[in-house]
């Protein structure tokens, strides 16, 4: 029997399992159980939370919580709270995850340590935390005084555990729904050049270093060899508007295994988008530039001439 111990909840599954893999660290440290929620309308896969290690798996299922609603969601959540009293929970910090974790915080009277980068557990069983401060220039190291400690943790930070042939409990979570005071009239889908770069493995990103906006299909001929996905720094996407997103810490976190830069500063917001990179490789005309500091491999060059000489011969390479 399931007690007291940590909670995972995640509207984005994949998410969902990679704070299982941290939750069931953590539970396995303190000797307690771990739950995961799951919710929403005709749910089918809420046992592979369990088989990713979750002890028990509280569902939410009613055709009410197929979309999302700040109310009816936190309503869910606090049952589950109240089912399981967990003294840890965590939650992804996605958009969602950000409008529910402070108002699940509020109202069980806590704090929430918000986007960690680390999370672990000190002899006094509470939460201690790492996050990125001061625009990702240096790590803050926190400690959760209260009960339930809380924290929210961002796509990719912790790996998604292997799958453990472990079988959990699924119980359903009856609930007196309230109606949302908000009602949603129509839905647009966001039309999105650069789909993935959280996922990408391989990124090749732009900076200031490009004249102009054509200039890009320099990027977009070495991206074709590579198979690499497109991104920039803030002020190409928000400032020229030549791409939609950026990476940084005001825009997308990513992990790839390769990140090219390519007449990129390196500043610390940008810099904070990209500390999960495996291997970064910087083309920049200036040697004294920041993102060499940053980089496994750097070249000191016109990314005029450097990018095309790059994409010809890893073109003849793949012949
Ligand atoms: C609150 C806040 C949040 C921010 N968030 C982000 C964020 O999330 N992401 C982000 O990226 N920025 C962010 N910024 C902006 C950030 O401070 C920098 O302005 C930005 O990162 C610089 O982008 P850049 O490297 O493209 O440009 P620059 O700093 O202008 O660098 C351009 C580089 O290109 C090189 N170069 C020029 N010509 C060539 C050439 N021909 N060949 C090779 N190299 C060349 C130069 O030597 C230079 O190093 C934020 C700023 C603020 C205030």
């Amino acid at each position: 029997m399931v007690t007291k111990g940590v909670m995972v909840y995640s509207e984005d599954r994949e998410l969902e399992l990679q704070l299982v893999g941290k939750g069931r660290e953590l539970a396995d440290k303190l000797g307690a159980g771990l739950s995961a929620l799951a919710m929403g309308s005709g749910i089918a896969d809420a046992g592979n939370l369990s088989e990713y290690g979750a002890d028990r798996v509280y569902v939410a299922d009613d055709p009410r919580l197929a979309d999302f609603s700040v109310e009816t969601y936190r309503a869910v959540i606090l049952s589950a709270v109240k089912e399981f009293s967990p003294e840890i929970i965590i939650m992804g910090a996605t958009k969602r995850g950000k409008e529910l974790a402070p108002r699940i915080a509020a109202a069980l009277g806590t704090g929430c340590m918000t986007e960690c980068t680390s999370l672990d557990v000190d002899d006094q069983r509470r939460l201690v935390a790492e996050r990125l401060t001061y625009g990702g220039s240096s790590i803050a190291k926190e400690v959760s005084k209260k009960m339930p400690h809380m924290a929210t943790v961002a796509p990719r930070t912790f790996p998604k555990p292997p799958p453990s042939p472990r079988k959990g409990e699924i119980v359903r979570l009856k609930i007196d729904l309230p109606s949302p005071r908000v009602v949603v009239i129509e839905r647009r889908k966001k039309v999105k050049a650069s789909v993935g770069l959280e996922e990408a493995t391989i990124i090749v990103s732009a900076g200031r270093g490009f004249r102009n906006k054509e200039d890009l299909q320099l990027l977009e001929a070495l991206s074709g060899v590579l198979g690499a996905k497109i991104g920039c720094t803030r002020p190409v996407a928000a400032d020229s508007g030549w791409l939609d997103e950026w990476i940084g810490i005001s825009g997308r976190k990513v992990k790839p295994r390769l990140y090219v830069a390519c007449g990129i500063s390196g500043t610390i917001q940008h810099a904070a988008g990209i500390r999960g990179a495996q291997t970064i490789v910087a083309i920049n005309n200036d040697e004294a530039a920041g993102i060499f500091e940053l980089s496994d491999y750097g070249v000191v060059g016109d990314l005029y001439k450097v990018l095309p000489a790059l994409t010809k011969a890893l073109k003849e390479r793949s012949k």
